[in-house]
């Protein structure tokens, strides 16, 4: 084979490096991470730092850390960094040459040569840049690609029928949507358009203004003034926003978070998706006028468009998925993860250059939307069945999704959960997997707010949790095989048919052997229970000592309930283990 070629994605706010090894596309991490923040720093030491300890230091020290470089290129301009001026190529070369050394690490042998990725919409001058940032680096550029042609030939590399995708791609600082045509592995950008200033950025500056506001009129402080409190809240809000993601709602606390008049302040406010989402409302408006311009541009319709590719850590927005959703009529792609789909797609690029084969990038998706049913429009009708896709389906796996529900009369203190697997509008004609009710719900009025959390695993177990929010009160269920096409009543038939056919192969066999209970390999919960163990263990190597303590400590419990058979025990280590897991993979 030739000498490997990285596939580099070197984005405003994240960079990334991937590599095709026998087949499979493998994005490089450095320790456990595959995403290197795009931040140059100088450190106390005066050295030079990159990627997460530039970022950290970021906020507190503006004059010594650069961040978006990327806005620059191509631009006869200088940055000061520590005193000292650098062009933009030179601040973009070192992250480069970072990326470099975070493969020649992984590989153990030196990579010079890179497919670089840029947007769509980079002028000459840009990608001479990022050429020139290249070369600086030490790294041959074989070739640059767009982006969004990266994005699609992360999910087409190998397909034949011809293809219109829509690449929407909204990141930190900036906004691409491209129409991009594949047709026998060959991939065009047809027209693209965007805002080179709207991002994640400007989402995480609403809910910034909205903590100030709640700390201004609480306890009648500017917290502009504080620097330290000020970077706090910065960090607060993304991670609010991230939350905001998953769970309807999120409580953000900052304790202690600075001293006003002799007495320590405390933040602590909840925030809700739907407060969130009017926040950024406007900003979703443009995205979806410039999918508009980009079909235009094309001389196409939304109908034309045969499949979404979201590309950028932003799309995990929750309302952007139901925007395109309800433009287009079909679930956009989200099987390989969207922050790292370009530098795959790079990687890609760079293979097929190498003369290597490539398969098709395999992940685990859920085939199936979960949802429920609840009280909603249906064909412009109010219907009680209405379906709530909770877990959309071709989400990656492990998968973990909160809504929430209200109440609809007076006084309701039950409610009835039933879950349902399948895409039509109308929950009845979907499969019904299983159903509970939730009790004692306090007297109060209508809207009293239930939320619902579907937990799916590897496995195909779905662990459903509703939850009072005002009390806490809580009821759960977990629903074996939610990934199997049979609904639960046609699996549990099934299921006795086969165990009774093996009841009746060895029934004489246990009765020899009383004692001996039968091979594990059969009770699916602990078969579950082992695999999961197998795969805790095999993210060992990339994880703090702080998280593998905590995972040995419940691998230990699980352990001991599967060598007692403790099926019941297994319940609540297995849902903390997939937690963990779901957290560190995420
Ligand atoms: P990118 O430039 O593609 O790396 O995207 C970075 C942006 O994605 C930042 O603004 C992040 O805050 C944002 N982001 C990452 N994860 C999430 C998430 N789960 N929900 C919302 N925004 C996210």
């Amino acid at each position: 084979m030739n000498e490997i070629i990285l596939g580099i994605d070197l984005g405003t706010t994240n960079s990334e490096v991937a590599i095709v090894e026998q087949g499979q596309v493998k994005v490089i991490a450095d320790g456990d991470k595959k995403i290197l923040p795009s931040y140059v720093g100088i450190d106390d030491n005066g050295e030079i730092i990159v990627g997460e300890t530039a970022r950290n230091q970021f906020l507190l020290y503006p004059e010594r850390t650069i961040k978006s470089i990327k806005r620059l290129m191509g631009q006869n301009t200088q940055v000061e960094l520590a005193g000292q001026s650098y062009s933009p190529q030179e601040i973009s070369a070192i992250i480069l040459k970072r990326l470099k050394a975070i493969a020649e690490k992984q590989l153990g042998q030196t990579a010079s040569k890179a497919v670089i990725t840029v947007p769509a919409y980079f002028s000459d001058a840009q990608r001479q840049a990022t050429h020139e940032a290249g070369e600086i680096a030490g790294l041959d550029v074989v070739r640059m690609i767009n982006e969004p042609t990266a994005a699609a030939l992360a999910y087409d590399a190998n397909q034949s029928e011809p293809k219109h995708v829509l690449v929407y791609d909204l990141g930190g600082g900036t906004f691409d949507v491209s129409v991009v045509n594949i047709e026998e592995g060959v991939v065009e950008v047809l027209s693209s358009h965007g805002d080179n200033h709207l991002g994640g950025d400007d989402f995480d500056q609403q809910i910034i203004e909205f903590l100030i506001d709640h700390l201004q009129t609480t306890y009648r402080v500017n917290a502009r003034e504080h620097s330290k409190a000020m970077a706090r809240i910065t960090r607060a809000a993304e991670t609010a926003k991230f939350v905001l993601s998953e769970q309807p709602y999120v409580q953000i606390n900052e304790e202690y978070l600075l001293e006003f008049e002799g007495s320590a302040i405390h933040l602590s406010v909840e925030l809700s998706r739907m407060e969130y989402e009017e926040m950024i409302e406007d900003y979703i408006n443009a995205t979806m006028d410039a999918v508009h311009m980009a079909l235009k541009g094309a001389k196409f319709t939304s109908s034309d468009i045969d499949e979404i590719v979201l590309v950028g850590g932003s799309t995990r927005t929750p309302c952007i998925r139901e925007r395109l959703i309800n433009e287009f009529g079909f679930e956009p792609h989200s099987e390989v993860d969207a922050d790292l789909c370009v530098t795959m797609g790079a990687a890609i690029q760079a293979a097929m250059i190498n003369g290597q084969q490539v398969d098709t990038v395999l992940v685990d998706i859920t085939p199936y939307t979960y949802g429920t049913g609840a009280i909603g429009l249906l064909n412009g009708e109010t219907y009680p069945f209405t379906f709530v896709p909770i877990i959309h389906k071709n989400s990656i796996l492990p998968n973990r999704k909160t809504e929430a529900f209200y109440t609809s009369y007076d006084g309701q203190e039950t409610v009835e959960i039933t879950i349902y697997q399948g895409e039509d509008p109308d929950a009845l004609n979907n499969v019904k997997i299983g159903e509970f009710h939730v009790e004692g719900l306090q007297n109060v009025e209508a809207g009293n707010i239930i939320t619902l959390t579907l937990s799916l695993d590897l496995n195909g177990i779905l662990h459903v949790s509703a939850e009072e929010k005002a009390t806490g009160l809580e009821k759960s269920i977990t629903i074996k095989n939610a990934l199997s096409s049979f609904d639960s009543d046609t699996l549990d038939t099934a299921k006795q048919k086969i165990s009774s056919l093996f009841g009746k192969l060895d029934s004489s066999l246990y009765l020899q052997n009383e004692l001996e209970t039968p091979d594990d390999a059969v009770i699916p919960e602990i078969e579950e229970a082992r695999l999961l163990i197998i795969k805790a263990e095999s993210l060992f190597e990339q994880i703090s000592n702080e998280d593998k303590e905590d995972m040995i400590d419940i691998i230990e419990t699980i352990s001991g309930c599967i060598n007692a058979k403790d099926i019941a025990g297994l319940d609540e280590p297995v849902e903390q283990l997939n937690d963990i897991i779901y957290y560190l993979e995420s």
